[in-house]
């Protein structure tokens, strides 16, 4: 039997920011247990042929003044400080924001700037852009959007928006052009990993009222709005930084099995994945940094709250395909290489396009590289077992077939291809989700609690900021 003041399940995000807020309080005696053999969940390093790449998350937006824990997080990096009271990132933090060109879209046959389709767009289509800007100014006005969501209480306005899905919110605010519903669909998709048919009017609000809002053309870009933080192994540049001053109480290739609240504490029983060995830890209490789905499984008596939020959580499969290119690939017609590229196929078609895992090389010589492309399968389980069935030729095909026509060269250049499978990526807002009573109760335990809850599953969508939050709270009320 081994022994820890306090135990956390699940080194993603969540897991990780709760063993911080650990530290931070002076708690050393802790142990964290996750299944993996590294630790990052959704948000881990990869590499391929010795260059670094994201297996998943790939981004952080500049962090507003809703998250200060993640400001704060980025300021013990070096990333960022406070200057007269405001945060803002430093200059080191400046290096690591996403470089130009950071969009582009291959739209009938070229490149063009940007993911929203502009070129040789009807003046109807223009017109929707502009009118569903207004729309999105006008939701902001109404009523306070902000990530964390669990810093902005739901009102009656995005309760109202939460009951139904996006697609039919569209539909009945008469925005039906179909560029203007590919762009929002790829929105959706590339965010929550599902469409617009699936997810609530207020996810697909919240992703433009929460940050950025939403610009037609001719209006200031995204990169005015703070910018992005990206790193050529994603975010689990971050991750990495969260785990190196864990040491031995970072216990990877630990599955969680049961989670029991006994009188005296918590037991928790967890299998050594390497020796198939059962252990037993017992604990004063414990942080569950685990996906809701899992989390009802292990925690015995699962609580009626945690029951009834995994009964109603819908998870998004993904697939994440690591390219590796000996050489850079031909130019086409139209904008350059960028960060982002992504392909225009019809709404629902779940590729999402590849970023660049070189771009924040300063390198004037383009060389080898690794692109990561990202497909999303929407909250059909029959996709699930699709992605599970299908072999590693099976994705290498799609993925040539995707980029086949930006791309002819790519099957000539690329010398290895490395598929991560995800089964469970994501909560998915459907409506009624993130506005679930359960979720609010799980996020309320008083502090001091033996059990803890902590998961970006919690706000009913998936962003590091959501999961970072959690994990804070956590760790502080435990
Ligand atoms: C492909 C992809 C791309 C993404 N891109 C971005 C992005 O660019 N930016 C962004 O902000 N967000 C992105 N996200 C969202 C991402 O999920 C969050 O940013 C964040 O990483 C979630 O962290 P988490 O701790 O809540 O969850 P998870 O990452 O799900 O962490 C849960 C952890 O628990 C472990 N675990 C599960 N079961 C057990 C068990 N029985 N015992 C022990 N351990 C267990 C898992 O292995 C995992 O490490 C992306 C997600 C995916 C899937």
């Amino acid at each position: 039997m081994r022994q820890a003041r306090v135990l956390i399940a699940g080194g993603g995000v969540a897991g990780l920011a709760a063993a911080r807020a650990l530290r931070l309080r002076g708690i050393d005696d802790f142990a964290l247990l996750e299944l993996e053999d590294h630790v990052g969940g959704n948000s881990r390093a990869g590499a391929v042929n010795g260059l670094a790449c994201p297996l998943g998350a790939h981004y952080l937006p500049v962090p507003d003044d809703a998250a200060p824990e993640v400001q704060d997080l980025l300021t013990e990096l070096g990333l960022g400080h406070r200057v007269t009271g405001r945060w803002r990132l430093s200059a080191q933090g400046e290096q690591h924001l996403c470089h130009s060109p950071q969009e582009r879209l291959y739209f009938r046959g070229q490149w063009q700037e940007g993911l929203l389709p502009v070129n040789d767009v009807g003046p109807q289509t223009l017109a929707q852009y502009q009118g569903f800007a207004q729309a999105v100014t006008q939701a902001q006005a109404q009523a306070a959007f902000a990530v964390p969501v669990s810093k902005r209480p739901f009102r009656q306005y995005q309760q109202s928006l939460d009951a139904i899905t996006f697609d039919v919110w569209l539909n009945q605010s008469g925005w039906t052009d179909p560029y203007l519903r590919w762009y929002l669909d790829y929105c959706c998709r590339d965010d929550y990993g599902a469409g617009l048919d699936a997810v609530s009017a207020w996810a697909g609000i919240h992703y433009f009222a929460s940050r950025h809002g939403f610009h037609a053309p001719g209006a200031a870009t995204m990169e005015r709005d703070g910018g992005v933080l990206t790193w050529p192994e994603g975010n689990g540049w971050i991750t990495q930084k969260l785990a190196a001053p864990m040491g031995p109480r970072l216990q990877t290739g630990r599955i969680v099995t049961r989670i029991d609240v006994l009188k005296a504490g918590v037991e928790v029983d967890a299998i050594d994945a390497d020796t198939g060995q059962a252990e037993r830890w017992v604990a004063e209490r414990c942080i569950v940094a685990l996906p809701l789905f899992i989390a009802a499984r292990v925690v015995r008596p699962a609580p009626p709250a945690l029951q009834a939020a995994a009964q109603a959580a819908r998870y998004a499969p993904w697939l994440v395909t690591n390219v590796h290119l000996r050489e850079p690939l031909d130019d086409r017609p139209g904008a350059p290489l960028s960060w982002d590229n992504v392909i225009h196929a019809g709404q629902g078609a779940g590729q999402l396009g590849y970023v660049n895992a070189m771009h924040q090389s300063l390198s004037p010589v383009p060389g080898a590289t690794v692109l990561t492309h990202y497909r999303a399968f929407g909250i059909h389980p029959a996709q699930r077992q699709w992605l599970y069935e299908q072999t590693w030729a099976h994705w290498r095909d799609g993925l040539l077939a995707d980029l086949h026509a930006p791309h002819p060269d790519l099957a000539g250049k690329a010398t290895r291809i490395d598929i991560m499978r995800y089964g469970h990526a994501m909560a998915v807002p459907v409506p009624g989700f993130a506005s679930h009573a359960a979720l609010a109760a799980l996020q309320a335990s008083p502090k001091g609690q033996r059990l803890q809850f902590a998961h970006s599953d919690l706000s009913g969508y998936s962003v590091f900021e959501e999961a970072f939050t959690h994990g804070h709270r956590a760790g502080m009320a435990v």
